[in-house]
């Protein structure tokens, strides 16, 4: 029987639709009003809408709610409480406004970087009427925010709504003094790719590093990997089919517009694409994505690996952040449009973009910061860690003809009397892909490529939006008081002026090549190859002043980040070196040395049997395999040693660089010799599952 998807799709949403529907008419309409302007909502409509929401949850299924809030632990948190109340003898099901609105669940068990010394250990969440309210297992779930007593952000979703609030307030503001003055707001749009590896699930129950780390700590390559390169849009196998429509699925009656879905490069690789949405709700369903991927792969006997790097040789996992502008009226401003103030208005908007990106590079690459992406980041399948821009060709015609005050040579292009130019309309197909820009311009959006698969996407939006926000600020101040008949010659000057200074920024070659590397260093961009080498940025006096500035953030609530992910890096990495230690001593070596005495004993058979044989490759063997054994084992017990001096350093940085220049170098060495000794011993006599069985078992 064929599904009904229009019927399906939603269905456990709590969307405009039911709200119509199940709202009195006035409560519905200040709903509205406060989803659309950002206003405060009155406790008689909360009440109004906590019974609506009630009622619709438990028609569908639903005995609990909990809020649903995305602390910095980067996955989100639930606590749930069921509708009951007692009443005469028995139970009714009630659910109240301020329960809607408001929970005060103990934020001491979270991260807080400073401010859980500074504050209390109790926190709000605050219930976010911008992203629908939906039904998972018989809870309702409400989109929160959450921060501390005192209203500092602890989480994940304030920084981004108020970095929102920033780039509308700044992008209204500068349309009105560009002339366009219908626009009452503008919203930020994403799209975010999400990879993934799907494995069979007691094959990866088998290796403790994929259940610790989320990554295999070593193992020798298997003989086939990604050359043939047969994989990447290749037929999907049945069970990764039946696994990705149980997906959609899912998905969709959780209203996530799963869209796209394909085989990725690297065997086990995968790849689901949603159609965009508001900044805010496409995080929550990102996020909302990345754990029912998990969910129906436990369904379908299988496990979904969602970190960058699961495996060496193969390319790892990113998450592809399609961003841009939208507004009101439906206009998206990265879309070059056909008419000359369309065009005028997306050269703007561009050119903002472009300066937004070079003056706060360095705050992207801190976006992208974890220890898990520090591993794709520069190498080869990933952008590298240099932070460029991509325009394509025709966009960089475009561009530099605005630059030298060239006429921009495409045969239906006109030259308007100001001198500003006149694209012809721009399709998106005419943009060549540079899959190795990190930042790349992609016909009517940005595409920040950086982003490791398990980051929640929240972070780079608040970068991009706030930055953004920031050069629109500086065009809105140069612009607002030159008089209506000059302000197309001052727009044009502006942008020329922008694109002479930022132009460093632009580069359509390839970036994985050294010489790439040398000319990012001419060209002064920043090249932060790992996360404590990108840490100081963030709390570098430039980047904080944007941040306070433009209220997404505060002093404390900066270093309390900071503190929060360097720490998550160095917490990353303590696990990673005791997982590697367990598994040496207890796995591998113990597998050598019983291959050791079985070749031993082979030898020893051998020369009973006649002194004239030869055993000259067994003892080789063992030669090797004592010498691998002898070297794992000494590295491994420095690794202990340096893994508990590690823990004694009390600066956040310094720990983090020890960890990553000296534990993790380590474990590279100890690697090195793991895999070439795994790679001696038969099969048969390794206690975990193999690369050449991880990677071709589904
Ligand atoms: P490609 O696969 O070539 O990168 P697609 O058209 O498939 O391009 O889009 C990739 C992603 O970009 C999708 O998730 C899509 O919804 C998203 N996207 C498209 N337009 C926008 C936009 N204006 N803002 C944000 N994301 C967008
Ligand atoms: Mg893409």
């Amino acid at each position: 029987m064929t599904k009904n998807i229009p019927e399906m799709y939603g269905s456990l949403v709590f969307n405009d639709k039911v709200m119509h529907s199940k709202l009195p008419k006035d409560v519905y309409r200040a709903l509205r009003k406060t989803i659309q302007n950002n206003t405060h909502l009155e406790l008689d409509v909360a009440n109004a809408v906590a019974v609506a929401m009630k009622e619709w949850a438990v028609e569908n299924g639903a005995t609990h709610f909990t809020h649903w809030f995305q602390p910095m632990t980067g996955i989100t948190a639930e606590k749930h409480d069921s509708f009951i109340s007692p009443s005469d003898g028995g139970v009714i099901m009630e659910f109240s406004g301020k329960e809607l609105v408001k929970g005060e669940p103990d934020a001491s068990s979270f991260p807080s970087g400073g401010l859980r010394a500074t504050f209390e250990a109790r926190g709000y969440t605050a219930w976010d009427p911008t992203s629908p309210a939906f039904i998972k297992d018989g809870t309702l779930y409400i989109p929160t925010a959450f921060c501390s007593y005192t209203g500092e952000a602890l989480d994940k979703k304030t920084p981004l709504l108020r970095s929102m609030e920033a780039l509308n307030r700044e992008a209204v503001n500068l349309l009105h003094i560009l002339g366009n003055t219908s626009v009452k707001g503008v919203s930020t749009t994403v799209g975010p790719e999400q990879e993934y590896f799907l494995l069979d699930k007691a094959l990866y129950r088998a290796r403790k590093d994929l259940v610790f780390c989320g990554r295999t700590l070593f193992g020798a390559a298997a003989p086939k990997g990604q050359e043939m390169e047969d994989h990447y849009f290749g037929v999907l196998k049945p069970r990764v089919s039946a696994f990705m429509h149980d997906l959609d699925e899912e998905l969709w009656k959780l209203g996530v517009p799963a869209k796209t879905k394909h085989n990725e490069v690297a065997p086990a690789q995968h790849e689901l694409a949603p159609v965009f949405e508001t900044a805010n709700i496409a995080v929550d369903h990102n996020q909302l994505t990345m754990e029912i991927m998990k969910k129906v792969a436990d369904k379908h006997g299988l496990a979904c690996l969602i970190h960058e790097k699961p495996f060496e040789g193969i390319n790892g996992s990113g998450k592809h952040n399609n961003w841009s502008m939208i507004t009101d009226t439906g206009v998206n401003l990265l879309d070059p449009g056909k008419t000359p103030a369309e065009n005028t208005q997306f050269l703007v908007f561009l050119t903002a973009v472009i300066s937004a990106v070079d003056d706060y590079a360095d705050l992207m690459r801190v976006s992208v910061a974890s220890a898990g992406n520090d591993h794709r980041l520069g190498a080869n399948e990933a952008p590298p860690a240099i932070v460029s821009m991509f325009l394509g060709d025709e966009l960089s015609a475009i561009v530099e003809s605005i630059e030298n005050d060239t006429f921009f040579a495409k045969p239906d292009a006109v030259q308007m009397e100001t001198g500003a130019h006149v694209l012809p309309h721009f399709f998106r197909d005419t943009t060549d892909r540079n899959r190795t820009s990190p930042f790349a311009f992609t016909g009517n959006k940005f595409e920040f490529r950086m982003l490791g698969s398990s980051l929640s996407v929240s972070g780079p939006n608040v970068v991009l939006n706030t930055a953004v926000a920031e050069e629109l600020k500086q065009f809105a101040d140069a612009l607002k008081d030159v008089p209506a008949k000059e302000l197309d010659a001052a727009v044009h000057k502006m942008i020329k002026e922008r694109i002479i200074a930022h132009k460093r920024i632009i580069f359509n070659g390839t970036g994985y090549t050294d010489e790439w590397v040398e000319e990012a260093e001419k060209r002064g961009l920043y090249n932060l190859k790992t996360t404590p080498d990108a840490m100081p940025q963030f709390i570098a006096p430039k980047n904080k002043d944007l941040f306070i500035k433009h209220h997404v953030f505060s002093d404390i609530e900066i270093m309390s980040r900071y503190e929060i992910i360097l720490e998550n890096y160095s917490k990353a990495i303590h696990i990673e070196s005791r997982t590697m230690t367990e598994m040496m001593k207890k796995d591998l070596l113990p597998s050598v040395y019983a291959y050791m005495g079985q070749v031993a004993k082979a030898a020893n058979e051998k020369k009973a049997l006649s002194s004239a044989l030869s055993v000259s490759c067994e003892e080789e063997l063992l030669t090797k395999l004592t010498s691998l054994s002898e070297t794992i084992t000494t590295l491994t017990e420095k690794l202990e040693a340096d893994t508990k001096e590690a823990e004694t350093i009390e600066d956040m940085l310094e720990r983090a660089k020890f960890y990553c220049y000296t534990v993790l170098a380590l474990m590279d060495e100890i690697r090195a010799a793991a895999d070439e000794a795994e790679s001696l011993v038969p099969d048969a006599l390794l206690p975990y599952p193999t690369y050449d069985k991880l990677l071709f078992s589904v």
